[in-house]
């Protein structure tokens, strides 16, 4: 069980989230050892940027509910015992895979014993301890082809980041505000909420804060890709009282750092100071204490 869990997150893909996951589990790693989750299962691309390491890979599975029509009835009881509506009576019952969110109801109702439940593999979850990083432990969540079942993946990853004796846990969420988003937050201590001035951003950052607020996680935002003047951003934190915890300006250098899989805190020193205060302060939030935007 990790010290602090700090999740990254954004309501659109594309403002920098694993940019900024991927350099503060860095910049953490320097302090203890620090578990940097990728939970967006769909797209995982946290590993680019540390490309050598030793690697274990674990599959994920989840128990689906399978028919066995030699011993169905026909009753309907599992169906009507589904809360998925993933049971239909197709003469005998059957179950539509996607649907099944692995519940067992419909075994422990059915009076003929018909429904068994089969392991069906859905996904993996990666453990990379990268070359020359001796506290950084990076854990990939991913989704295997044709699989919807995504928020299964992200936590099998959580528990699996859970482990480990970290001094913090990073978790980088998927964009958006849907399932797997919600899999990759909840039971987090703080969110960091990754945006930038664009009106989609300001869209998409307004629903984050919605999720937050629903999910009663402390929040701060991080500006990225800041331009000097606008206070667009600013204004819709301050009238949501989250506050503003770093701004990155656009810089074309950190663009293409961040493009060939470079971590910025290692090529620019500025960074290092940036970046570096912001799990200390995103702790004091979790502790009521403010931060000054
Ligand atoms: S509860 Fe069992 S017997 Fe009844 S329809 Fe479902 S599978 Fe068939
Ligand atoms: S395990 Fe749950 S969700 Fe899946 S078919 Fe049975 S009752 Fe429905």
């Amino acid at each position: 069980m990790a010290e602090f869990t700090l999740a990254i997150a954004s309501g659109k893909g594309g403002t920098g989230k694993t940019l900024i996951s991927t350099n503060l589990g860095v910049l953490a790693a320097e302090e203890g050892l620090t578990v940097l989750v990728d939970c967006d299962a769909e797209a995982p691309n946290g590993h680019l940027f540390f490309p050598q390491g030793l690697r274990q890979t674990h599959p994920v599975q989840v128990p689906i509910a399978q028919v066995q029509a030699s011993l169905c009835t026909a009753c309907g009881l599992c169906r009507d015992a589904c809360a998925f509506g993933a049971i239909r009576m197709l003469g005998k019952a059957q179950v539509f895979e996607e649907l099944c969110h692995p519940c067992g109801v419909c075994v422990s109702v059915c009076p003929t014993g018909a429904i068994r439940e089969i392991p069906q593999r859905i996904g993996e979850v990666e453990i990379l301890r990268p070359a020359g990083r001796e506290h950084l432990i990076l854990v990939t969540s991913r989704l295997d082809t044709g699989q919807v079942k995504t928020p299964n993946v992200i936590q099998a990853a959580r528990r699996t980041a859970g482990q480990f004796p970290a001094r913090i846990v990073l978790l980088d969420a998927p964009p958006g505000v849907a399932c797997a988003a919600v899999a990759s937050l909840r039971g987090a201590d703080a969110i960091l909420l990754v945006t930038e001035p664009t009106v989609f951003g300001l869209h998409d950052l307004e629903l984050s804060i919605q999720l937050g607020r629903s999910l009663d996680i402390p929040m701060a935002v991080l500006v990225n890709r800041d331009v000097p003047g606008d206070t667009s951003v600013e204004a819709l934190c301050r009238s949501r009282e989250v506050p503003i915890v770093a701004r990155i300006p656009f810089n074309r250098e950190v663009a293409e750092t961040y493009a060939r899989g470079g971590l910025i805190v290692e090529e620019f020193p500025a960074f290092r100071e940036l970046l570096g205060p912001i799990p200390s302060l995103m702790r004091g939030l979790r502790a009521g204490k403010g931060i000054q935007a």
